[in-house]
């Protein structure tokens, strides 16, 4: 086929993307990857001919994602978080801007900790980015990050080399392999698989057949994760520290009674993210 001009490729794709019920950004993104520009240069270049190889790769990619549903995270291999390329495949939940409010939230408190140096456990660590972000953005804490799946650790490994930051991780289910090396925590932050279920037919297919399930659903309506927790965080915590969890939007009143029951005297509140959903409990104690 003749060489076409950018905008040309992009219509297409976009054209081709809504056409099959996909979201039409994902043209943008990935024909910036495959031309290995900013978003910037990109809208500059809209007159410029495509090559016809790239051309050629981007369209095989649109067609895999409308086919599938395959996410351009792993066409390209990375998601931004936080201003940081994170790699990621099937083994990690790809990482989602909420997280950043969360880590945001965690930064801001951290503030108000009184240590020499703070301690920070983030649980269910996936690609590693609560971890890493936090390292390279509180310089002066020490990190620890667990996951009980091999293959995520191995990626989050990766991704803290990669970055050059100094994080600890530990195998092992949830809090267990904090506690048995008795490690005490300032700040206990996670995201952890939070969907019921019973909500597993309501879910896209770029969501559901391709981040790993372990990462995505919890029995119990989606809270078995923030019980266990909670239930292992006395041994694992120090005497003042705070509690960091990002949550679905309607599980703030059932997560409040879970911490309750442990932390009677502790303050918790919810924080909403950026569409007004409540997306952060965060526990003084
Ligand atoms: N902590 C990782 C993240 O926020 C993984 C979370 C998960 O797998 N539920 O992306």
């Amino acid at each position: 086929m003749a060489e076409q001009k950018q905008f040309e490729v992009l219509r297409w794709a976009s054209l081709f993307l809504e056409k099959h019920d996909r979201e039409s950004r994902v043209a943008e993104i990935l024909l910036q990857h495959h031309l290995g520009v900013s978003r910037s240069q990109f809208f500059m270049l809209m007159q410029d001919q495509v090559p016809t190889d790239v051309a050629d790769r981007f369209k095989k990619d649109i067609e895999a994602h409308v086919l599938t549903g395959v996410p351009v995270q792993h066409l390209m291999g990375y998601e931004t978080f936080y201003g940081r390329d994170f790699t990621v495949n099937k083994h990690v939940l790809i990482p989602r801007p909420e997280t950043e409010e969360l880590v945001l939230h965690v930064i801001e408190s951290a503030k108000d900790i009184e240590a020499e140096q703070l301690t920070i456990v983030d649980i269910g660590t996936g690609s590693g980015i609560i971890a890493i972000t936090l390292a390279l953005e509180l310089p002066y804490s020490q990190v620890y990050a667990t996951d009980i799946s091999d293959d995520a650790l191995a990626v989050a490994r990766q991704n803290a080399a990669q970055l050059h930051a100094d994080v600890t991780f530990l195998k092992g289910d949830f809090l267990q392999p904090v506690i048995d090396e008795k490690i005490r925590a300032h700040i206990i932050v996670s995201n952890p698989p939070y969907i019921a279920k019973s909500e597993a037919l309501s879910i896209s297919d770029t969501v559901k057949d391709f981040d790993p399930e372990l990462a995505l659903f919890a029995e119990n309506n989606g809270l078995a994760a923030y019980e266990k927790i909670v239930d292992q965080a006395p041994a694992a915590l120090q005497p003042k520290a705070l509690l960091a969890f990002e949550i679905g939007h309607k599980q703030s009143e059932a997560l409040h009674a879970i911490i309750h029951q442990t932390f009677p005297d502790s303050n918790v509140k919810t924080i909403k993210d950026i569409h007004k959903k409540n997306r952060i409990v965060s526990v003084k104690i």
